[in-house]
């Protein structure tokens, strides 16, 4: 019959040809069986060294699942060969479709693994037709491939960071190129040891040696780590962070002269939390009028709120002796306003100064530390619940290395390379 021709042009699989097709039920959308052969045969090749063989010692058929021929589910069947190989003894015949172990074509692993970026896991599946763990599987086979192809670049700059993962899974480490604004480890906890392994494990000799400066705030664990395992490298405290600081110590005086002052002005001071912590130039209208309401009726937390929005400009000075003066005009613009909390934030700043100034010798950047804590914040709610570190780190990876940009880099992931049997 010409129709198996016709079905072995449609399917597509390069030295492979349909034998039979067989239909598991009737109706619209019913799983079709497709028994296909090899063809061209030259040899059976050894999974695990890849070397041709003709000593074949038994076969079994086995299934994969495939890519839809229109609405119907497609179950791949082939009588895969046990071979005695030279070199490894008795080893199964290496398919061309699909990597050892799959259960499902490369082809399909790469759209489910696609489509698990974008949507989660549960739809993925439901879509094409798989158990969820069955597209789970596939898109960490799918994100793990990806990975391993990369090209290991040498940072400039690093970034150690905490993030927060809810109540049970606490604090974990992460540790980010910021030349590139991506995500290269995650580890539990954030004490020196979990940084340490990071930098040991996740970066060679090589890479190691490139790195001029690591990005942390001013937890000490971080640093100790920095300094036993990268004596070379500066630590550059990060913006972010010593404003964050700087909000919490304008929020302690918040509290102070609202809510241990009677009940009168704790009333006033109410749900005002966020209001204060947002910059004056995003604080719009209304929003606005309600902030000078509350500076009228408390002139020290004006004062501090104040002192707040002008240690913004300690970051525009380009030398140490600039971010210096500042400093020290800051100080003084503190003194005798009788705000403890601000003059706390005042001796951190001091204590910590040569590594706040440090950015005027390495300009790390940022706005990618901040940009990079949106990006994982928005994975990890998204993937609540999820128990597996290892492909939290590649899903993180992914997301912020952000390998699809244009239609073509789209194309690469679905057709190139798919048959192929590296
Ligand atoms: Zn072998």
């Amino acid at each position: 019959m010409g129709s198996r021709r016709e079905c072995t042009r449609i399917l597509g699989l390069e030295g492979y040809r349909v034998d039979r097709v067989e239909w598991e039920a009737d109706g619209p959308r019913a799983r079709v069986r497709i028994w296909i052969e090899r063809r061209g045969v030259r040899g059976y090749q050894c999974a695990g060294c890849g070397r041709r063989t003709w000593r074949i010692r038994d076969a079994k058929a086995r299934t994969w699942d495939d890519l839809p021929w229109a609405e119907h589910r497609v179950t791949l069947v082939y009588a895969q060969r046990r071979v005695r190989c030279r070199a490894c003894g008795i080893r199964t015949e290496r398919v061309g479709f699909a990597d050892g172990h799959a259960r499902i074509t490369r082809r399909l692993r790469q759209v489910i693994g696609l489509d698990c970026q974008s949507m989660p896991t549960s739809h993925a599946a439901v879509r094409h037709g798989v158990s969820w763990s069955k597209a789970r599987r596939a898109e960490k086979a799918f994100l793990t491939a990806w990975d391993r192809t990369r090209p290991r670049r040498r940072p400039r700059h690093l970034g150690a960071d905490e993030i927060h993962r809810g109540k049970r899974q606490k604090f974990h480490t992460v540790l980010s190129d910021l030349v590139h604004g991506e995500v290269i480890g995650l580890a539990p906890e954030r004490t020196e040891e979990s940084l340490a392994g990071l930098l040991t494990t996740c970066l060679d000799p090589r890479q190691r040696a490139a790195v001029e400066a690591v990005c942390t705030d001013m937890h000490r664990p971080y640093l100790n780590a920095v300094a036993q395992e990268l004596p070379k490298a500066t630590v550059v405290l990060d913006k972010f962070h010593v404003l964050q600081h700087a909000g919490a110590a304008l929020d302690e005086v918040r509290r102070h002269e609202f809510f241990r002052a009677g009940p009168v002005m704790r009333r006033f001071g109410r749900g005002k939390r966020w209001l204060l912590l947002r910059r004056w130039k995003t604080v719009r209208g209304s929003k606005r009028d309600e902030l000078c309401a509350l500076f009228a009726a408390n002139r020290r937390l004006f004062k501090a709120y104040v002192l707040r929005e002008h240690l913004d400009h300690l970051w525009t000075y380009k030398t140490r002796d600039g971010v210096a003066t500042f400093l020290w005009g800051w100080l003084k613009a503190l003194r005798w306003q009788r705000l403890p909390e601000m003059e706390k934030l005042g001796d951190t700043l001091v204590k910590h100064f040569d590594g706040i100034a440090a950015f005027c010798d390495h300009q790390v950047r940022f706005g990618v530390v901040e940009s990079l804590n949106t990006t994982i914040k928005g994975v990890i709610r998204r993937g609540r619940g999820m128990k597996d570190e290892s492909i939290l780190l590649l899903k993180l990876k992914w997301a912020t290395a952000r390998p699809i940009r244009s239609s073509k880099d789209l194309a690469k992931f679905l057709y190139a390379d798919v048959h192929s049997n590296r």
